[in-house]
């Protein structure tokens, strides 16, 4: 727990948003170096309140895309696993983290 380990949470985190197209920028609401997180998080929060991931899934990816149930389960991991939370730091060091594992892209 600590930096180290919220470090590779971000990374598997901006490693997964692959799936939801290029990078376009960061957040306009919240700072974040990567504004697809926005799209990731609701997903999440669809996923960990009950929703059939396939569904949720369709509603990003084509219905004929078998993928689309691992993608938004895959991303609802990452999400959870780059809260820095589960890391205990603060969001302010877990912004500071996001801006060097984001740097590269
Ligand atoms: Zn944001």
């Amino acid at each position: 727990m600590g930096a180290d380990s919220y470090r590779v949470g971000a990374t598997r985190l901006r490693d997964a948003l692959v799936v939801l197209g290029a990078v376009t920028g960061p957040c306009g609401f919240c700072g974040h170096p990567d504004q697809r997180h926005r799209v990731a998080d609701a997903i999440t929060e669809r996923v960990l309140a009950g929703e059939d991931a396939e569904t949720v899934g369709w509603d990003y990816w084509d219905r004929e895309d078998s993928r689309a149930e691992v993608y938004a389960l895959e991303l609802t991991v990452a999400v959870l696993a780059a809260d820095p939370r589960r890391h205990g730091i603060t969001r302010g060091k877990a912004a500071a983290i996001d801006r060097e594992v984001w740097a590269d892209l």
